[in-house]
């Protein structure tokens, strides 16, 4: 079984292009938070752990792990791009909730059998996807009520 790193390292191999210091570092960022993050929150990340890492880099980084297949791109909020890794996470649909802006998430285990026919029948190779379902989470609906 790879693990990440050297899922990257063969990737980058590929194009050419080194693990060096900085990509290792924002990697391990990446696969140290188990949620969703945007290119700031994992600047912050990388500060902490006193790495030598400019925002700059960590937004070229970025294309790099969504070519290479370890992180997706989750959603859009408020003109932020938001991402997670899903390298060693089941496949899953967001809520979204319009007025809060939280997240949670449903396994898509279920559902994945059905896609993957669906596209057989369209001679379709899925190669990504992601789910986004907007509405009202259950604290907002409650506050809206209780007005
Ligand atoms: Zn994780
Ligand atoms: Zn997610
Ligand atoms: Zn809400």
């Amino acid at each position: 079984m790879q693990d990440h790193e050297q899922i990257f390292s063969r990737f980058l191999a590929k194009k050419g292009l080194r693990l060096t210091l900085p990509r290792k570092q924002i990697l391990d960022a990446v696969f140290s938070l188990h949620s969703h993050f945007d290119a700031e929150q994992l600047f912050d990340v990388l500060r902490i752990r006193n790495a030598e890492v400019s925002l700059a880099t960590v937004y070229r980084t970025l294309p790099l792990l969504l070519e290479s297949g370890l992180i997706q791109h989750s959603m859009r909020q408020e003109s932020r791009d938001i991402y997670e890794h899903i390298f060693g996470h089941p496949r899953h649909l967001h809520w979204i909730c319009r007025q809060c802006g939280s997240v949670s998430e449903t396994s898509l285990d279920n559902i994945m059998p059905f896609l993957e026919r669906a596209a057989q029948e369209q001679h379709f190779e899925l190669e990504d996807f992601s789910l986004n379902l907007m509405g009202l989470c259950w604290r907002c609906k409650n506050e809206n009520r209780n007005q």
